[in-house]
């Protein structure tokens, strides 16, 4: 029941990130449930004083229901980071693995890892780490699909829970950290072509919409 709880309540947060209240069908889309489970958990949770629900209008999460949700996402995200630093694990493993130690976290393990991988901000794939006081800060990256040939970037921020794409995006080198150029934007919608170190790759256009970067400053 804790487990539901928690995820529902991170997947409420994330669909409030896009529109100011979820609706109880993105919220069943999100979690691969029906929507009438959806509406009866979401009534569970409104009698819990974990969300406001207004048939038809949607779900807003009250303060309580935000601290938790931005609880679990802070484990989740310092498993990541955790799995893929301290036990070496590829960056498309480690979110599957958080899914379920996200639910299982003491506070002073909590401190213990935070304070073991230097009190980091964002974990592997670039998502930022909620601070121990419920605060986050949402960094404000450019798609990369929105750069004009000739731009360079840093790639800051890539999809979490896709493990095809992640394994993709890896074997090209696009994860955070790598330095990129947009070598070449194909017309009508055709790909991006980009160097990653001394390769050059062709991604679809789709795919640099969902790659978050920060333009590196310019050098002459
Ligand atoms: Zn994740």
């Amino acid at each position: 029941m804790r487990q539901a709880v928690e995820d529902y309540l991170k997947v409420i947060y994330k669909v409030q990130q896009r529109q100011r209240r979820a609706s109880t069908s993105a919220i069943a889309e999100s979690l691969g449930v029906s929507l009438p489970a959806a509406t009866s958990m979401v009534q569970r949770l409104a009698d819990m004083g974990l969300l406001r629900y207004t048939p038809y209008r949607g779900v807003e999460l009250t303060e309580k229901g935000a601290r938790i949700a931005l609880e679990v996402i802070r484990h989740h995200r310092l498993w990541e980071l955790f799995l893929a630093r301290a036990l070496n694990m590829p960056i498309d493993a480690v979110h599957a693995e958080a899914e379920r130690l996200e639910h299982a976290l003491s506070d002073s393990l909590e401190d213990t890892i935070d304070a073991a991988l230097g009190y980091p901000t964002v974990d592997p794939h670039g998502d930022p780490i909620p601070a121990k006081d419920g605060t986050l800060q949402e960094p404000s990256h450019i798609p990369l699909g929105a750069l004009p040939a000739g731009s360079k970037a840093v790639v800051r921020r890539v999809p979490d829970s896709d493990p095809a794409l992640l394994r993709y995006l890896a074997g090209l080198g696009l994860i955070p950290g790598a330095l990129v150029e947009v070598v070449e934007v194909a017309p009508f919608n055709g790909p991006v072509h980009l160097r990653v170190g001394d390769r050059q790759h062709a991604i679809g256009r789709e795919v640099a919409g969902r790659i978050f970067v920060e333009p590196a400053p310019v050098q002459d």
